[in-house]
């Protein structure tokens, strides 16, 4: 009963597989503080025993109301918003336990506890009921914005209520004529004295009835596109009164027990968040830590659906044997097990390049070079962790349903609600398509930059020695293939000596259609790879490990030839079908 304790994964992760020493003493800046761990060893063991209490709390507690929650879903009585009472029991729950904002620093209400801690700590709450994972994460997610660009004042005000959980937050960009495409943002705001008036309307804003919003809009006349916009904080109330207007949530067949709100903004009270105009810079440092959330939160769902196949499958017995016996059944679970292994990994990476930056910040004399390399990585992987994450959730969860048979439909059986709020994933936060264009955009900036990383191939993997090392080259090497491909095909070859001759200029977007075309295959191409990548670098741990690491590569190559035949073939139909 400790969803920490019970992963052999997580644990292995945790005990080994992280490589504590290259950010923790950055993040406790060389254990100087008095009030904070004072040796490496010692912040692992705080690590350990918030986790371990996060992880009991999990399983015994919120695990047990994620039905009842998801039945009971949001509601509206007299014109508020009414969360199910186990969702805020378990919110309660966690404030009590201290864990509502770890990463925050610690004199501002948080733990000053790395990244990699906070991906667990969310996995875990996520495996238990991702309702609660959600209203959770915008405690922390909406201070870190107030945090990072407010004034001392403001960090005041809002931050250290956020971190203890005695506010709750929401972060506004979508409208509803500006979802994938930000840039056609209309709400507007105008300067009054020393604050702002916002008009406008947002749409689908999750937990858009808490305390207080960040919302991102037009603060310059006349400009469009992604100018002129800025960052702003607004208050639900002001003076005892409504602000802004929260109308009825969405009624959704996806996580049922969170508020997703339209919120009408009429002349409402705002104040400036960071300098005006740099809305879309600051808004981009949320938008890519949270699609690495939404990507823990596949994660903390596939979990859940692997361990309820397994006890199941080991449990129901159909023509003399448990079903977990049967080939075609064994086979789907381990390939659930080798996926949701390398999900993991993958997160994990990140968060740790993401702790090894934020600590490397902290110090005046970091070095340059190393910032550069790692924000580029981090970069390159954050749109393919989104993507990853939310595309093999939705397969995990299924075949979780699929591994119940009848039962996986019925409502008594939660791998039903796992695959309903798997849905979402693919949506949010950047829909899979917006993914695998941020991918692209990054490659063929990249690629254009430098004329050798062309030639030579955009994207290179740490692969050992051998014939894993050997495959993982391979499905490199085919994303590389094909990215030559898409370019061949949509400027020609003359387009790409321009391109090379010409370092910045990247072709103009008429002409990339066929790249457009494949961008989501490309995306899942390099998503596999860099999968695999994290996974194998575990792979000497233990025999364990490298079977996974196995199964998972030899999966997965097959499904990069794939993908890269069909981007190789030319095929031109939907082009010629769009000009008609
Ligand atoms: C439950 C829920 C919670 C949410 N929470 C928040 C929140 O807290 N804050 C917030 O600001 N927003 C939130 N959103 C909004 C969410 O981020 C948007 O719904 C999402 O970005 C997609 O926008 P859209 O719905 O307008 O779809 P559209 O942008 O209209 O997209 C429709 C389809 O077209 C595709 N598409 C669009 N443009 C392109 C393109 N250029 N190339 C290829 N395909 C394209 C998309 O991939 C998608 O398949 C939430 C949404 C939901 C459903």
């Amino acid at each position: 009963m400790n969803f920490f304790r019970d992963n052999s994964d997580l644990q292995f992760h945790f005990r080994e597989g992280t490589a504590w020493d290259r950010f923790v003493p950055l993040w406790e800046e060389g254990f100087r503080f008095a009030d904070g761990p004072r040796t490496l060893a010692e912040a692992r063991e705080l690590y350990e025993a918030c986790l371990h209490e996060v992880g009991e709390y999990a399983a015994k507690e919120i695990a047990p109301r994620a039905r009842e929650i998801d039945e009971q879903g949001v509601s509206f009585e007299g014109g508020e918003v009414v969360h199910p009472p186990g969702l805020l029991r378990n919110i309660e729950g966690l404030r009590k336990l201290g864990a509502m904002a770890v990463s925050l620093p610690r004199e501002l209400g948080g733990l000053n506890f790395p990244v990699t801690v906070g991906a667990t700590l969310l996995e875990i709450l996520s495996r238990a009921c991702t309702n609660t994972l959600l209203l959770h994460v915008f405690y922390q997610a909406t201070a870190v914005m107030v945090l990072r660009f407010g004034t001392k004042d403001q960090v005041e005000r809002w931050v250290r209520p956020l971190a203890e959980g005695a506010l709750s937050g929401s972060v506004a960009m979508t409208e509803p004529d500006a979802g994938s495409d930000v840039g056609n943002l209309s709400m507007t705001a105008t300067p009054e004295g020393d604050r702002w008036r916002l008009t406008g309307r947002k749409q689908f804003i999750t937990n858009g009835c808490g305390d207080v919003c960040v919302v991102l809009a037009r603060s310059e006349p006349g400009s469009k596109g992604l100018d002129g916009l800025s960052l702003f904080v607004a208050p639900r109330r002001e003076n005892g009164r409504d602000n802004f207007r929260v109308a009825r949530p969405e009624r959704k067949f996806v996580i049922r027990g969170s508020a997703t709100c339209e919120l009408a903004f009429d002349g409402s009270c705002a104040e400036i968040l960071g300098p005006r105009g740099a809305g879309f810079a600051e808004i981009l440092t949320f938008m890519n830590e949270a699609r690495i959330a939404v990507a823990i939160q596949g994660l903390g769902l596939s979990q859940a659906a692997l361990v309820a196949a397994r006890d199941y499958a080991e449990k129901r017995v159909q023509m003399g044997r448990p079903i977990a016996r049967h080939e075609m059944v064994a086979d789907m679970l381990f390939d659930m097990e080798a996926e949701v292994a390398a999900l993991r990994a993958l997160i994990l990476r990140c968060a740790a390049m993401q702790d090894r930056i934020l600590g490397l910040e902290r110090q005046a004399q970091a070095s340059a070079g190393e910032l550069a390399t790692l924000k580029r990585a981090l970069r390159e992987r954050t749109p393919l962790v989104k993507w990853f994450g939310a595309e093999r959730t939705l397969w995990i969860t299924r075949t979780a349903v699929q591994i119940h048979g009848g039962y996986g439909v019925v409502q008594e059986y939660d791998v039903e609600r796992h695959y309903r709020n798997a849905l979402i994933l693919p949506i949010y936060e950047g829909t899979s398509q917006i993914q695998a264009l941020m991918s692209l955009k990054d490659q063929l900036k990249w690629a254009f930059e430098g004329p050798w990383r062309l030639a030579g191939g955009p994207v290179r993997v740490e692969a050992p020695p051998d014939t894993l090392g050997d495959a993982l080259r391979e499905m490199a090497g085919e994303y590389n293939r094909g990215f030559r491909a898409v370019l061949t095909e949509s400027v020609g070859f003359s387009g790409m000596l321009r391109g090379l001759m010409n370092r910045t200029s990247e072709p103009d977007r008429e002409r990339l259609g066929y790249a457009l075309l494949h961008a989501e295959r490309l995306a899942a191409m390099l998503a596999y790879t860099r999968a695999a990548e994290a996974l194998v670098a575990h792979g000497a741990a233990s025999k364990t490990h490298r079977a996974l690491a196995e199964r998972f590569v030899h999966r997965s190559l097959p499904l990069v030839h794939l993908h890269a035949e069909i981007v190789r073939s030319g095929d031109r139909s939907t082009l010629e079908r769009l000009r008609g």
